[in-house]
């Protein structure tokens, strides 16, 4: 079975990589965010589309949930020691892969192209694919004022209320190549337990994406980032509490309006379901505590599609 799915980083990772473990990798196609990409050093940073590639290779941090394992930062340290940009956090290892990236991208070469050379180089069968190859950069208003994503998230910590967010770049960007032809003939579209805001609608911002999925024939599931109402980690419920009104399974489904056929929720939210209308909830664990937990979740998710 062909499968799609829609992925931020963290959540997106692991759910990615328990999917790959119950389904034929091969089959699988990630299509991750690129709202959060930045510029630090003279570099060009895929912070969603690394994690991707790292759990789905192996090579990420569990307990940090971003970045490569064994990790040190000794470059990084130099960079403060000489006042340089140092608030965006890259370890020693995850430099290298940033280097060869921006100097392929410098070359000419697309963003999807190097990731699929980057995924090629780590033995991965799974196809990853940036939602676009253009310019599209998630900005987040706040009381404090409009910041750029990264700024909001990893500078200021999150801690400023977000009233909306922009989407810069998206009205002309296009879906990087395969993504569309991906949708089309996926047999199965899933979105990650990935933040809906800043994570997966930046996807959702491309109208070709949208459209693909608003009109897709197969199934549509999409897995809750909250448990109990509460996100695992990150801003998602605070976020959801703001924008939507309420951390309800309804309140996550509203993000997705038209596009999912169901939701995945955990046990903790089986007593608030009201106000799901047309959208199926699927009830199973969800914490993704392990590699045995993340596979039980995927086969959850697979078992409760049609086939
Ligand atoms: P980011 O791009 O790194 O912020 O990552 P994502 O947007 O892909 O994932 C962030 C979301 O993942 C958060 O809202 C978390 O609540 C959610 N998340 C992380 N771990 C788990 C888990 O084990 N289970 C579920 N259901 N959600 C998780
Ligand atoms: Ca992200």
């Amino acid at each position: 079975m062909s499968i799609v799915v829609l992925s931020g980083g963290v959540g997106g990772a692991r759910f990615v990589r328990g999917l790959v473990d119950v389904a034929e990798p091969g089959n699988v196609t990630v299509i991750g965010n690129v709202g959060d990409d930045l510029e630090v050093l003279g570099m060009h940073v895929s912070p969603d589309l690394d994690s991707i590639l790292y759990a789905l290779a192996d090579l990420n941090d569990e307990e940090r949930g971003w970045g490569r394992a064994d990790e040190t930062w000794q470059a990084l340290a130099t960079v403060a020691e000489l006042g340089g940009e140092s608030w965006f956090r890259l370890g020693d290892r995850d430099l290298g892969l940033h280097l060869v990236r921006t100097q392929a991208l410098q070359r000419g070469e697309s963003l999807s192209t190097v990731t699929a050379e980057f995924a090629a180089s780590l033995g991965l069968s799974t196809q990853l694919l940036p939602a676009t190859d253009d310019r599209l950069r998630t900005w987040v208003t706040t009381p404090a004022g409009e910041f750029t994503f990264q700024v909001w998230f990893v500078a200021r910590g999150h801690r400023d209320e977000v009233d909306a967010l922009r989407f810069e770049g998206a009205g002309t960007a296009r879906p990087a190549p395969g993504v569309l032809e991906a949708i089309e003939s996926a047999e199965l579209l899933l979105i990650a337990p990935s933040n809906p805001y800043v994570s997966i609608a930046p996807i959702l911002a491309l109208e070709p994406v949208h459209d693909a999925l608003a009109q897709r024939s197969v199934p549509c599931v999409a897995v809750s980032p909250l448990i109990g109402g509460w996100a695992v980690k990150g801003p998602a419920d605070r976020m959801l509490a703001r924008l939507a009104g309420c951390t309800s399974p309804a309140h996550v489904a509203s993000c997705y309006p038209g596009l999912i056929d169901a939701l995945v929720v955990d046990e903790a939210d089986a007593g608030s379901l009201d106000g799901l209308g047309d959208v199926r909830p699927i009830v199973t664990r969800t914490l993704m505590s392990d590699a045995d937990a993340r596979r039980r979740l995927a086969e959850a998710v697979l078992g409760a599609v049609p086939a």
